[in-house]
């Protein structure tokens, strides 16, 4: 037996070593990785460039409490203020932390604001995937925290594109309003920019906060910085996690001025969050991301896969429906099962990841060379040629 907790349904697969878009395994077989992870590793294995900054870190420090400075924490809070809506960046070590996080500053925020304590209520939608922690799994859904004899009280939960049932469940007692601009786990959906701007819209006609979970979808992953960029809408709070730390735990929670500002001493905390260690590597991954043209280029192999998918999808629709998703979060719609087709997949050396709505993943880094995006789209199509 194994001695861990049996909460996953694990592969037999067990890899080594990885280096830039691939996975190798001790027999030596090599894989290209359209998983990274679940979205995490977004430059790839072994880049050398982080691990080269995070050894030199290694020598210097690790962890500090964060009752002292923290300069790369300082930094790297301004860069990605400096580069978003933001003004207050909160650090933690997950993506789940970084949602609790949200919730809470939304709360407190209302809680100080004059005539405003009975704003408590958090609407969030159908497929949406917010993490594990027990305000997270509220936040995902009612029936997520049954089978943990326990519910939280405040959490709406509305369907997913249901504009009317919007209007009629946002009111006065609406504190915030928590949403992916593109669903991961719950199969690569995106909102529309309109939606976007019909969100914020009503969230500010009801004086409520708009929360945007981008920790799948932030971070470079749709071919910006942060997927919101697409639409225009800024939020009032956003979470990131996965893709900022390419591995190293590193999660965060940013938020206006405003907003954050109703924060004071001791009313949030992290033992590890923000360590020296994690922030060197966020700010490594930001200073291959924010250079001159990094997105620029890689917005050319975003649209080169997109088009290559979109012609074996045409070659073959009786096995996928459609594509969905922007810059390097993608997901395939399929007739036939997701499962088979992630299996099937796998026996041709490419990874990929099922969502919910029967829907295959594409999270390839989102450095992928013109190359290696050509050779996944030739196994995607071998993959498809033998579903069909
Ligand atoms: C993965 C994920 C989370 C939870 O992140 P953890 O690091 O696993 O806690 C939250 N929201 C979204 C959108 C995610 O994809």
């Amino acid at each position: 037996m194994t001695n861990v907790l049996p909460t996953y349904p694990r592969s037999n697969l067990e890899f080594t070593h990885g280096v830039g878009s691939y996975l190798y395994t001790k027999s030596g077989e090599k894989f290209l990785d359209f998983g990274t992870g679940i979205a995490v590793n977004s430059l790839g294995y072994s880049n050398s460039y982080l691990n080269d900054k995070l050894k030199e870190q290694i020598d210097k420090l690790w962890h500090l409490s964060n009752v002292y400075q923290i300069p790369e924490q300082e930094k790297l809070a301004k860069r990605l203020c400096d580069n978003s809506f933001a003004d207050y960046v909160f650090f933690c070590n997950s993506g789940t932390e970084a949602i609790e996080a949200s919730i809470k500053i939304a709360r407190r925020y209302f809680h100080d604001t004059e005539n405003s304590s009975n704003k408590t209520e958090i609407l969030s939608f159908s497929g949406s995937f917010h993490g594990r922690t027990i305000g997270a799994l509220a936040a995902g859904g009612p029936d997520k925290l049954s089978s943990f004899n326990t519910t939280v009280n405040d959490f709406k939960f509305l369907e997913f594109g249901d504009h009317q049932q919007l209007q009629n469940s946002i009111s006065e007692k609406t504190a915030a309003v928590i949403i992916e601009p593109i669903q991961g786990e719950g199969g690569v959906r995106e909102v529309p920019k309109q939606c976007l701007e019909g969100l914020r819209k009503i969230c500010d006609e009801n004086k409520c906060l708009l929360i945007f979970d981008e920790v799948q979808c932030g971070v470079g992953r749709t071919g910006k910085l942060f997927a919101y960029e697409w639409s225009g809408v800024s939020p009032d709070i956003m979470t990131i996690a996965k893709a900022i730390g390419n591995g190293f735990p590193l999660g965060a929670c940013l938020t206006s001025k405003e907003v954050g500002g109703k924060m004071d001493f001791g009313s949030h905390g992290s033992t590890f969050g923000g360590n020296p260690l994690a922030c060197t590597v966020g700010n490594a991954v930001l200073d291959i991301m924010l250079k001159d043209k990094f997105f620029s280029e890689i917005n050319v192999v975003a649209k080169k896969l997109y088009e290559g998918l979109q012609n074996v999808i045409t070659d073959f629709p009786s096995v996928i429906e459609n594509i969905r998703g922007r810059g390097f979060i993608l997901g395939l719609k399929c007739k036939v099962e997701n499962d088979k087709f992630v299996n099937l997949a796998r026996e041709k050396y490419i990874l990929t990841v099922k969502a919910s709505d029967n829907v295959v993943r594409l999270l390839p880094p989102i450095n992928l060379t013109l190359t290696e995006c050509d050779e996944a789209i030739d196994k995607i199509r071998a993959t498809c040629s033998e579903l069909k």
